[in-house]
């Protein structure tokens, strides 16, 4: 088994996957940072759009082709399989997530290699369970008729992933799409694309015919602009930005390809007066810091009842204050690196933002003094909903503190953003949790807990937070198309 203990990344693979041949990319190289150290790591083949259209062209081969003739309960064993493989390799997975995004090497120990685990085993289950339904139909011309549903794959699916946890996302993405008999063209994120090409690896190790799956690195606006505009993809599943997803949406339309777009968030952490405040100051801690802040479903607004406003702020900047920076590999390191020096600059941006707009920083706000991208978690109180920290996504280690008094005001705060992911409730009384959850605009909505998701759930947000939902039945039904059959008895 390979292994990366010298925190090199070469002998992992780092070219492009087309028709089961990893080749180097038209388009050149681009260079692969560790975000702890600014240091290169490897330089990965770029695609053009003649490999992206090479790509596409073994995708749609295998529309026809020995994919397409595989029946439901093989593709099922070929997806547990790759389920198993990602457990045999989970070390060496975390390291790579580790070097690639900069993270604590226990984080996706905790999170992105078990629910990679867990989505792949998910949609083993469902590959043989793709169902239509028998609908009574009044007739035809005064003759019976009978008449059915069956649920198709859609085609040749693009999909176009992020860095933050690019090997959870990109599950996300390839397990229903198998699962349901579709082909596949994946673009990962130029940052962090490393885990994604291990992913491709152990899914043709798990017997995945060639060209079902192709992998295409490359720059966004090369490689991912090329694979929306293609007209053989029939679909594109992106989750980044809502400036890019915008874009793909725009180019979609041209070709008529279907979308799904998971985008970023301002999710809303409600703490009412009833809250166990310890265990809502470490969990809303948790929706902060995770993954240095740089999760779709940070929970930066951090609003509090008033009679606990201060308590809060003082667990909060304590929780802060108690984040270990450095060395993603050190067992002791609590918080990593930014993906990259453009996004640290443009986090300590938004910190200088918020000082300016008279929010008080009651921890961090600044950069320590460590190689690589670090910036300080940092929390801000004295928060008005409508300053640019409380309105604009920073996927970054920093926090909002904003004050209600009663939770009607807070379901009208949380609902003021043009996002709509997620948000979190900590009360000790369930009959007002429940009403409250029915208040909420977002896609997902946890009770005293942060970040509850698991593969059977659907996953996707309400406004600029995204179209469509992944995951659970709603990943199956995002990935087939309905075609309604009627026979004429
Ligand atoms: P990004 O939008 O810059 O990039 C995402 C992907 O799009 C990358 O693979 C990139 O190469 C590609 N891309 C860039 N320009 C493109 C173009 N013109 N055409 C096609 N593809 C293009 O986002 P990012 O910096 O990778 O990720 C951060 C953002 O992603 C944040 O806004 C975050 O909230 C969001 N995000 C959302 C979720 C979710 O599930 N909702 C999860 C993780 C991240």
């Amino acid at each position: 088994m390979t292994t990366i203990d010298d925190r090199r990344a070469t002998d992992l693979p780092h070219q492009l996957l087309i028709g089961g041949e990893w080749r180097d990319g038209s388009a050149g190289t681009f260079t692969d940072r560790n975000p702890a150290t600014g240091e290169a790591l490897v330089e990965v083949a770029a695609a053009s759009a003649q490999d992206v259209d090479a790509a596409v062209r073994a995708a749609r081969a295998q529309l026809e082709g020995d994919w397409a003739a595989m029946p439901g309960t093989e593709r099922g064993r070929i997806l547990n399989r790759t389920a198993d493989l990602i457990e045999r390799d989970a070390d060496l997975l975390c390291r790579l997530e580790a070097l690639d995004v900069g993270k604590p090497v226990g984080q996706p120990a905790l999170l992105d290699i078990p629910n990679a685990a867990a989505t792949f085993r998910h949609f083993a289950g469902w590959a043989d369970k793709i169902t239509g339904s028998s609908i009574p139909t009044a007739g035809y011309f005064g003759r019976p008729t009978h008449s059915y549903t069956v649920r198709e794959p859609v085609g040749v699916i693009g999909a176009i992933t992020p860095w933050n946890t690019p090997l959870m996302i990109g599950g996300w993405k390839i397990a229903p799409a198998l699962a349901t008999g579709n082909t596949m063209v994946v673009k990962p994120a130029e940052d962090a694309p490393l885990s994604t090409m291990h992913l491709a690896a152990l899914l043709e190790e798990a017997g995945l015919p060639p060209g079902v799956l192709n992998v295409v690195p490359g720059l966004g606006p090369d490689a991912g602009a090329a694979l929306t505009a293609h007209p053989d993809v029939d679909k594109i599943s992106f989750t980044g930005s809502p400036e890019v997803g915008r874009a793909i949406q725009i180019a979609a339309a041209e070709t008529f390809k279907r979308v799904t777009l998971e985008l970023g968030g301002k999710s809303p952490q409600i703490i009412l007066a009833d809250a166990d405040v310890e265990a809502a100051v470490q969990g809303t801690a948790m929706g902060l810091f995770f993954n240095q802040g740089e999760v779709c479903a940070a929970g930066t607004r951090v609003l509090v009842h008033r009679s606990l406003y201060d308590q809060v702020v003082d667990g909060l900047a304590g929780a802060a204050k108690a984040q270990v920076l450095g060395d993603p590999f050190d067992g002791a390191t609590t918080m990593g690196a930014l993906i990259n020096a453009k996004h640290r600059d443009r986090v300590l941006g938004y910190i200088e933002a918020g000082r300016a707009d008279g929010a008080s920083v009651v921890a961090g706000g600044g950069q320590p003094d460590l190689p690589g991208y670090f910036v300080e978690p940092t929390v801000f109180a004295g928060v008005d909903n409508d300053m640019t920290i409380a309105r604009e996504e920073i996927f970054g280690p920093v926090g909002s503190v904003i004050p209600f008094d009663d939770p009607d005001e807070a379901i009208r705060i949380a609902n003021a953003s043009r996002y709509g992911l997620a948000a979190t409730i900590w009360t000790r009384d369930v009959s007002h949790a429940h009403v409250l959850a029915g208040k909420v605009r977002a896609g997902a909505v946890w009770v005293n807990g942060w970040a509850a998701i698991n593969p059977a759930l659907p996953w996707g947000g309400m406004k600029t937070s995204g179209i469509g939902r992944e995951l659970g039945w709603s990943g199956i039904l995002a990935n087939t198309e309905e075609k309604a059959v009627t026979v004429i008895l």
